[in-house]
This record gives structure tokens, sequence and C-alpha cells, in this order.
């Protein structure tokens, strides 16, 4: 097996890249975009990428490093050496500046801090003697190498952190000062000192001098954090592949804790919140580049512009004026090459700026929608690729509440907007607590110091993310941004007690774990107690996305509704219809309720006739209601659906007022509601089933369809559009009679003279009614895919009962999700298709649509359209989800990306 490893860096105008940023399934992102940056002759420390075949090798072999791997790493070594003038390893012989590298992850795909990457590597006792005397800054010196130890060895040795940091605690304490910044080169000599011993106690070894066997040690640590619990959870939470591997970048290091002329920072193109046009980011002088991130110190702004707290504070605009001109002058270079908002890392030591990393930048969702729509008016993309880059699932967020302003509120302190909505919940410091309130079903906020990466699945489990410390760009802010989850960052007021269990603010207030806050990430105020919360509302560009998805999508999207308050919102999401209209929820008011029982009860057709002739009314008045709404678009009724047990009364007392009512004994309600039980009532007496055996239900329900169609023409002189579907079916028999049904109700109807027009279709929900579909669609005008039904009676597994299991599938990579959230493709999807297809041979023009949940999954609405489906319908607020979703089906049909 041959190893290669991929070189970048450049000096006297000659150039070395050895890849560029169409590569990174090779160099991972990081990889392939540093070599980018160096062809296009952006300032970037030299380095080499470790593919990530390598770190696939890696596990093939038994987790250890191949020969060829260190030869050829050495070799890279080699390179950085030649590049930078300075020597890994250097001895006072040597005469050169000691090298120091960087050994960074980086995946195929984003996967911001999941992974380990060490800096500051080739310091032993000799070279830290060197560097000090050679920059004649023995502070320095010693401040990285102290890092250098502490870092390598939680990372490579596995000590945990806790004991590195407690040192540093004590040697503050005892020194009576506050922040690193305050110690002498002294303090961090005596600190590596102690660094050593605890190296020493707790692996019974020296901490290892030798440079070459720290990079291998480095090496293999990045290639054993793919296989990490965060970065394993990371991926499994957004879909991304196991088998991908992780690529290592050795680099040379850049120092921004030289000195008051160095820095360290990060910077996005655009606001990743909010996606407005300016520059944007935090750093911190004489700092390295885990300072920002880590939430160590609340960083200061790079310009004004980025002040969203300390508007005092000194920003990297005023402070090196040069500096940052040409920081600018790059940022716009690189936006303009990626065509996307960049998420940039830089480090400036002694004044020269260097670029450490590009990315496309993680973004809210309305920072996503904006940015999008913006750089169509920018000519950067085309309306397509606009549409292309939304993850249509995201756009839940933008459905997220907000702080009612006109609601009391007892504010504690005021943070960072770091990721937007607003939450409430109970405070909870450990991400332990999370997982269990959250088990238990209760809502937390989590309130940490500053956040890392192992408090990743009690991010996820939250409510939302309070943090005493860290920017904008802390790991609490980007990863809450990536989840879609409200965080507050740097709430600086607040004075955390872990051991106390509370936190304290400004005025002295004690919130105690457990107690309940509301935080708003779309200002950073934090209030004591549940504040009320306000519904979202549609922003500009958020309307015309969604306006040019309309312009493209094939595929229309339907709402589920029945009540007057779901249509009106739908019809503001922009629904083109209803898809599913379930006429048994109009049965379960309290003044409806008890004709249903008496029509159910009934012993004889005199009764029962006597029960549907109330129940009437109502079921025209709420037709009424909904074809006035919904005018000029097509509204599609359900015919009675659940097993009649379901409207039964359950309690003595309903049993007693019932039969009241009928004026029977309650004894005989007792036996007749028992012999309506079932056992199995999902598979039993329901949907068209009971069409069949009692038909005057469904005649009843016809009537009133027509009826209320009848009287909305004359009130409004527009004819409803109306679709009348037959629920559950198994054979066409079944169809063709109630079809009969609902035709000679209709004609029984006396019209006026008026013409009504309508059509009737069935729901596909059955694998016998999938199969038997070029029978079917003899007598339907379209058919409804059913998908909970279809799910459950395909898979044989009950969806109220599955969820207790089906969690073990998924862990277990049996199933990849759960087939009630997302359409099982492979089995449900096959049936889906066979009916889709044999129908359409009976009857070409035959509709067709989905209904099920899955029908505002953009997974399953994009199959959908791939089948050239007419609609897919789900409930109001996904509409906005599935309308980009359909776009983005059709898009990636024309792009011939889709194979139908
Ligand atoms: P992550 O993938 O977690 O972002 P990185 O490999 O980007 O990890 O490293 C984290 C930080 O370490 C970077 O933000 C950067 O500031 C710093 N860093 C990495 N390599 C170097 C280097 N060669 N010189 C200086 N700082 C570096
Ligand atoms: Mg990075
Ligand atoms: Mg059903």
């Amino acid at each position: 097996m041959s190893c290669k490893i991929y070189k970048f860096g450049g000096s006297f105008g000659k150039i070395i890249a050895d890849g560029d940023s169409s590569m990174k399934a090779v160099l991972g992102g990081k990889g392939a975009n540093l070599a980018q940056m160096c062809k296009d002759g952006i300032n970037v420390p030299p380095g080499f990428t470790i593919p990530t075949s390598e770190c696939l090798n890696y596990y093939t072999n038994g987790q250890k490093l191949i020969k060829q791997l260190c030869d050829i790493s050495l070799e890279g070594v080699k390179f950085i050496e030649e590049q930078s003038g300075k020597k890994f390893g250097a001895t006072a012989a040597d005469g050169k500046l000691p090298l120091l590298v960087s050994v960074r992850s980086g995946a195929p795909v984003s996967m911001p801090g999941m992974m380990d990457t060490i800096l500051n590597l080739g310091f032993n006792d000799q070279t830290v003697q060197i560097l000090a005397q050679k920059t004649n800054n023995k502070r320095f010196a010693m401040d990285s190498y102290r890092r250098f130890i502490q870092m390598y060895s939680s990372v490579v040795l596995e000590i945990n952190h806790h004991y590195f940091e407690s040192i540093i605690d004590d040697r503050k304490l005892s020194l009576a000062i506050k922040n690193d910044s305050e110690f002498s080169a002294e303090d961090f000599e005596g600190l590596v000192v102690d660094y050593k011993e605890i190296v020493k106690s707790k692996t019974g070894r020296d901490f290892p001098s030798n440079v070459t066997e720290q990079l291998f040690g480095a090496i293999e640590a990045v290639f054993k954090s793919w296989h990490n619990d965060r970065a394993i959870y990371y991926r499994k939470l957004n879909g991304i592949s196991d088998s991908l591997g992780t690529a290592v970048t050795v680099q040379s290091m850049v120092f921004g804790n030289l000195g008051e002329t160095s820095a360290t920072g990060v910077a996005f193109t655009r606001n990743p919140s909010n996606g407005q046009k300016y520059l944007y980011g935090e750093f911190l002088v004489k700092a390295q580049g885990e300072d920002v991130v880590a939430g160590i110190r609340t960083p200061n702004t790079i310009n004004s512009e980025s002040a969203e707290g300390d508007k005092d504070a000194k920003t990297m605009k005023d402070l090196m004026p040069q500096v940052y001109a040409e920081f600018v002058a790059i940022t716009h270079k690189l936006e303009q090459s990626y065509k996307d908002m960049q998420d940039i890392e830089f480090t400036i030591e002694d004044g020269k700026l260097y670029i450490l990393q590009t990315r496309s930048g993680k973004r809210t969702a309305r920072a996503a929608v904006k940015i999008a729509v913006d750089m169509v008016g920018e000519g950067l993309i085309s309306k397509n690729e606009a549409i292309m880059r939304i993850n249509a699932n995201s756009l839940n967020a933008l459905l997220h509440n907000s702080i009612d302003p006109n609601s009391p509120k007892n504010l504690l302190d005021k943070g960072l907007p770091a990721s937007p909505g607003a939450a409430s919940g109970v405070v909870a410091f450990s991400q332990v607590l999370v997982k269990d309130l959250h088990s238990k079903g209760i809502k937390s906020i989590l309130v940490r110091l500053e956040t890392s990466p192992e408090d990743i699945e009690g991010m996820n489990l939250s409510a939302g993310i309070l943090t005493a410390r860290g920017g904008m760009t802390s790991h609490a802010a980007v990863v809450a941004r990536g989840m879609g989850k409200t965080c507050v960052t740097g709430a600086k007021g607040i004075s955390i007690d872990y051991k106390k269990l509370q936190f304290t603010t400004k005025d002295g207030t004690i919130v105690k774990q457990g107690d309940k806050i509301t935080i708003d990430g779309g200002n950073g105020c934090v209030y004591l107690g549940e504040v009320k919360t306000i519904e979202p509302e549609f922003f500009e560009e958020f309307k015309t996305i969604l306006k040019w998805c309309d312009e493209v999508k094939k595929t229309a999207v339907r709402t589920n509704a029945e009540t007057a308050a779901d249509c009106k919102t739908a019809i503001s999401f922009g629904a083109e219809g209803i898809g599913l209209c379930r006429t048994e929820h109009m049965f379960f008011e309290k003044s409806r309720i008890l004709h249903v029982r008496q029509m159910i009860l009934a012993q004889n057709n005199e009764e029962r006739a006597v029960a549907l002739e109330k129940l009437l009314p109502y079921q025209q008045s709420d037709f009424v209601q909904i074809f006035e709404i919904m005018a000029g678009l097509p509204v599609n009724i359900r015919l009675l659906d659940p097993p009649l047990h379901e409207f039964l009364p359950q309690k003595h007392e309903e049993m007693e007022e019932l039969a009241k009512s009928l004026g029977v004994e309650t004894a005989l309600i007792e036996s007749r509601t028992n012999a309506l039980h079932e056992q199995n009532p999902m598979l039993g007496h329901r949907g068209c089933r009971l069409g069949i055996t009692y038909p005057q239900i469904y005649a009843m329900q016809a009537r009133a369809i027509f009826q209320a169609g009848y009287e909305v023409l004359a009130k409004t002189g527009k004819a409803p559009i109306i679709e009348i579907m037959i629920p559950f079916i198994i054979t066409h028999q079944e169809l063709e009679n109630l079809r009969a049904l609902i035709e000679s109700t209709f004609a029984n109807i006396d019209a006026n003279g008026k013409k009504l027009e309508y059509i009737i279709g069935t729901m596909i929900e059955t694998p016998r009614a999938a199969l038997l579909a070029a029978k079917i669609a003899n007598s339907a005008d379209y058919f409804s895919f059913g998908t909970n039904d279809l799910t459950q009676t395909t898979m044989a597994l009950s969806r109220d009962d599955s969820a207790s299991f089906v969690k073990d599938y998924i862990e277990q990579n049996i199933f990849a999700s759960d087939p009630f959230e997302i359409l099982d493709q492979e089995g449900v999807g096959e049936l889906i298709k066979i009916a889709a297809q044999r129908g359409r041979v009976t009857k070409s023009n035959l509709k067709l649509g989905i209904c099920g949940e899955h029908g505002g999954e953009p997974e399953s609405v994009k199959f959908c359209c791939a089948l050239g489906f007419n609609y897919v319908s789900c409930s109001p607020y996904r509409i906005p989800i599935a309308r980009v979703a359909s776009a983005q089906a059709q898009i990636a049909l024309q792009a011939g990306v889709v194979k139908e």
C-alpha cells in the first residue's frame, strides 16, 4: 500500500500546492481549503495533509501507524523545515529556530470542534530554551510550552484536563491574580514543572521529549478522534457517514501569543445569526486560536459592526488598522471565490497576518435564507442555487417563537444573542441533569460557564443554552446555531457556582438549579421565570425564496386541516388546498358527541337516522366555513375513519348522562359499549368498513358536504372544489359500492338548477390496495397515500406502540430512522411506486397525493416529487418546508441528479 501526503506552502513567489478545494473527500475540508488558499496566494503557514484514506487504513490495520506513513510524514516535516527555515527538534548546534507544528483534524464534511487538534507540537526542554533565546521572549516560549503539555496530555495521553486547570487556578490564587495574562515567564516555567509531574504520576512515564514520538502520537490521536463519542454523536445527529474518515493536517505554527502586536481570531464574512452583510468577527490579542473558541476569555470584536456587547472595547480595526484592512480584502476574495459566506480563522504574528482556515460558515436558518437571497441579488449565485442551499428542515427555526414584548419580565442579565428563538426551562448545570429532565419530559436550560464538545448531547436535549463566558463564535454559539437551538453566550453578569448548584446575578439574585428561566436568543436577555412568547412572522427574504420555490416546483403543497384556524394558518404559509380534512375531528365537540354516541349505539336504522339528522347541520356548517376560507382551492374531505369505540363514553358518569338522554338504562349502554370493544381496533371495524356496515353515516356526510357546497355557491357565487376520499380500502368493490352511494346521495339533493362538481378518490394505505391499484383506479379519480397507516400495515408495526423499541433499532443501525418520521423508501416506498405506476396505467391522468406525516418531511417529499405526485399534504407549520423540498426535488430532477 503506497501512502501519499499533499504538501502546501509557498515562499519566494514559488507556490506549492498538491491539492485544491475540490478535494475535500481526500484532504478534508480544512486541508483542501488550505491548499486552495495557498494556490490563490493567500498567506498560509506551510504544511502537509495526510488523506482521509489513511485514517480508514489506520482502523483496518488494527489501530497502528504503518511505517510508510511514519516515513512519509517525516518527509512532510522536512518540507515544512525547508519552507519555514526552522528545524523540528532543533538543538543549539543547528543554529535555527525550532519548528513547532499543529496537528489538525479535518473531515470531508464540517464537524466543528468534534475532533482533536494539537497545537505547539515540537517542544522539549531544549527547544523551549532556544525559542526563548532566539525570540528574546521567554514568557512567550514558556507559555507555549505549557500549553503544549496541557493539550498533548489531555488529547494524546488522555489525562483529564481538570488536573491542569486546577494547577492554574491554584497558582492564580496563590499569586492573587485573575487572568492568565498576568503570569510571568517564571510562573509558566513553574507550571511546566508541575504539569510534567502530573504526567509522570498519571502515566508512570516522563512526558515525551522526542519530537518525532510526539508527532506520531498526535497523528494517531487525531485518527482516533474520528471515533470519539462526541464525533459519533454529531455524525448521527447530522446524518454524516462513519466511513468518511478524517484527514490530518500538519502545519507550521504561527503565534498569536507573541506579544501586543500578535492576536488570533475568527470571523464570518456575514453575520451568521441574522445574515446581515458585514464582516463579523472576534479576536484576542496575545492569545492562541483555541482561546477564542473555547470561551476562556470573552474576546473583543474586530470592528464596531460586530459589537453586540461591549461598545467601548477596542476593536481590531482600532488597534491594527493596516492588518485589519488587509484582512478585509482577503475575506472579500474568499467569499467571491467560494461564493458562500465563509467562516475564517486567522492569526496575526507580530503584525503579520496568516489565514489558518476557511470554510462555509454555519448559520441560522434565518441567516441562510437572507444570505442566499442577497447573493442572488449580488449576482454571485442563481435562484436555483439559492434554493438548493436552504436546509428545508432548518426552516422550522424560522417558525420559532420570540419573547412577547408586552409581557412582564424580570431581567437577570444580558449576554450575547448567539442563536435565535426564545426558550424557557428549568436551570440545569450539567448534561446529566438535562438528560434526566428530558427523559421525564421537562424542558431545561443548560447553564454553563462555557460549553465544550463533551456537552453536545446535553445541548441537543435542552430547550436552550446559556453560558457566562464566550462570544458569538464560542463553541456554544456555533453548535447551537447548527442545531437551531436558542442560545445566549457571554452573560458576564451571572456568576455560576457549580458546587452550590446556583448562579448569582449582579444585583445578588440567586437562581438555583431547578428554578425556571427564559432566554431570548434574539437579543441576549435572560429572564427569571417563564415569559410569554409570540409566534413568528415571515420576513422579506423568506417570502422571496418561497416565491422562487413556487416558481420552479411541480408538486403542489397542501395542508392537513379541519379547523378554521388551521386553514387560515395554512393559507398564510402558502397552502394550495387541503389534502386531508379529517371529519371525525369534528365529532368530538361537546355539543355533538352526544348525537354521535346516539348514532353509534342506535338499535336500528330509524334510531340511527334520528341521530344522524341532528349531526348533519353541524357537519354542514363546518364544511361551509372551510369552503369559504379555502375559496378557489381544492378541499379533500375524508369520510369517517376511526373505529367507533373511540367515540364511546369511557367513564360511568358519561354513560349515565347518555342513558338519560336516550331514555334507557345505564346497563344497556354499558353492554352495548362492551359489545363494540375490539381487540385490535386499528385492524378492526374502521375506515370504509364503517361505510359498508352503516351506509347512512357516509350518506349523511356526503349530504353535508354537497349541501354546504350549494350553500357557499349561493352565498359567494363561487363553487368550492370538492374532493371526497374513502379511507382504508382493500378491494375495488368497497370503493365501487361507496362511490355509488355518494353519487346517489348527490343525485337526490335538490340543486335548484345549480351545478356543483366533485371528484371521488381513495386512500391507499394497505399493501393490498397498493398491489391492486390498477383495478382500484377504475373507480377512483385520485389516490392519496396515507403513509402512516401504510407504514403500519406494511411493516406490521404499530405507530402507537413502536416508539419504545424503534430507538433500539436505530441505535443498532437496523433502521436508519423512525419509519413514521422519515418514509421507508425501500419498503413502503416500493408499494407507493407500484401503486402509482399501476394506477396510472389504468388512468393516465390519475391524480396522486400523500397525506401522512411524511408529507412534511423533506426526504419523503422529494421521493413523492420524483414519482410525479400532484401534491403533498402536511400540517400547516410544515408547509414552508415542503415548498422548499418540492422545489429542490424539481431542481435535482432537472439536473438529472434524481433518476426515475
Ligand atoms: P477545529 O477543527 O476544531 O477548528 P483547528 O485545527 O482549526 O480545529 O484548530 C483550532 C485552532 O487552533 C484554530 O482556530 C487556530 O486558531 C489554531 N491553530 C491551528 N493550527 C494553527 C497553526 N498552525 N498556527 C497557529 N494556530 C493554529
Ligand atoms: Mg478550526
Ligand atoms: Mg389512515
